[in-house]
């Protein structure tokens, strides 16, 4: 036989594919919870409840007060490639959402067991879906109740009425749980072994989360426990909730920055600390174009700045938000969105650090001048 030796070529399975996309997109409880808080934003919510059980590897609960979603949707919302954003691929070009792939819920339901319920406004009906492994039966029952919804994925809508909207979701119109993470993954489950660590990158995710969308409610706790670790509420100022998160040591040794540059164009917004603040870490909260990235390039520039100003082996505390024309920013570039390319990055990197200078250069002289006094 001519062919002896040569390996055949074959589809791998639905599920082995979904898996293995899901693994490339959450990697970790943090990433899932960044898409779900991404996507309660997209939703307009101002309420956003985050509930954590054993670092969010047992239970990631959110729960949002948004537009919640159709139950005519309910059937294909976890389906990979579904999305009410993005439609067509130019729109990549003017995404103002931070969601377009579609890939985020379909990710997050491939690796734990996802239940989302729903209520549209004004309506007292929520509707309950669970993602099922197996659901030939259920998915016949409801094809048979729902027939415009697409049960090929899986999904159980669950028409509850009266005895599900509990007080507590009266106000919310959207709830997703994600119980035991990783459950069909067992190295990723494996290698994530410490609950604790989790929660605190969970937690430094809502951090930054709430501080950039001040006017949005955020809290944030471990089931079980009857005081949040975060909290804030929609009527505090960004450096209300800096105060609230940071502490006042950081609050009270704040610059505002504020400024545009239309030759890009780019827009520079955010709080940093003077020069007569160090700490031992470098807290970095950077957003472009309002999702929380990480920029080595730009950390690197902004700590050389304050290098002249600090005491050796100390660090700044710098929140950064910058807006720049959608076009111009390429986030598709990394399967987490954890960092973006963008145009003409060395120029605006130099104004940035130009900016940040000029600032500590300012409330420098300021103080000189205010003890001279
Ligand atoms: P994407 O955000 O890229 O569209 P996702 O998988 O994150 O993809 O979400 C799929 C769809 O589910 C969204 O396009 C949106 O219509 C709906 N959705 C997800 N989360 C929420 C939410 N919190 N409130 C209302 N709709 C939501
Ligand atoms: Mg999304």
């Amino acid at each position: 036989n001519d062919n002896a030796g040569i390996p055949t070529i074959k589809r791998l399975d639905d599920v082995v594919v979904n898996r293995i996309a899901a693994g490339e997109i959450i990697h970790r409880p943090a990433n899932a919870l960044k898409e779900l808080i991404e996507n309660s934003l997209d939703a307009h919510s101002t309420s956003i409840q985050i509930s954590v059980k054993d670092g969010g590897l047992k239970l990631l609960q959110i729960q949002d007060n948004g537009h919640g979603v159709k139950v005519e949707d309910m059937g294909i919302v976890c389906e990979r490639f579904t999305t009410s954003k993005l439609r067509t691929f130019d729109d990549l070009s003017s995404m103002s959402t931070y969601g377009f792939r579609g890939e985020a819920l379909a990710s997050i339901s491939h690796v734990s067991h996802v239940t989302i319920t729903s209520k549209i406004k004004d309506s007292n009906c929520a509707y309950n879906q669970e993602h099922q492994q197996n659901p030939s039966l259920v998915q016949e029952t409801m094809a048979l109740k729902y027939p415009y919804v697409n049960y090929s994925h899986v999904l159980r809508p669950d028409p509850c009425t009266e005895p599900l909207v509990n007080k507590r979701l009266t106000k919310v119109y959207f709830q997703l749980q994600a119980e035991d993470l990783f459950y069909n993954v067992p190295t990723r489950r494996k290698a994530l072994k410490n609950p604790t660590e989790e929660y605190n990158r969970i937690l430094d995710i809502v951090n930054r989360y709430a501080i950039h969308n001040a006017g949005v409610s955020f809290t944030c706790r471990k089931v079980g426990s009857n005081t949040p670790d975060v909290h804030t509420t929609t009527s505090s100022t960004v450096v209300d909730n800096i105060r609230q998160i940071y502490g006042s040591s950081v609050a009270n040794e704040l610059l505002s920055l504020k400024q545009s540059f239309p030759i890009y164009p780019l827009k520079i917004n955010g709080w940093i600390s003077n020069a007569n603040y160090s700490v031992k870490k470098f807290a970095f909260l950077l957003f472009i174009n309002h999702r929380s990235v990480d920029s080595p390039a730009i950390r690197k520039a902004i700590e050389s700045v304050y290098a002249t100003y600090l005491p050796k082996n100390t660090h700044p505390w710098v929140y950064l938000s910058l807006e720049m024309d959608p076009k111009n920013v390429d986030v598709n570039v990394h399967p987490t969105k954890r960092e973006v390319h963008f145009m003409n990055e060395e120029e605006v990197i130099a104004t940035i650090c130009d900016a940040i200078q000029e600032r500590l250069g300012d409330a420098n002289v300021s103080r000189n001048f205010m003890t001279q006094t």
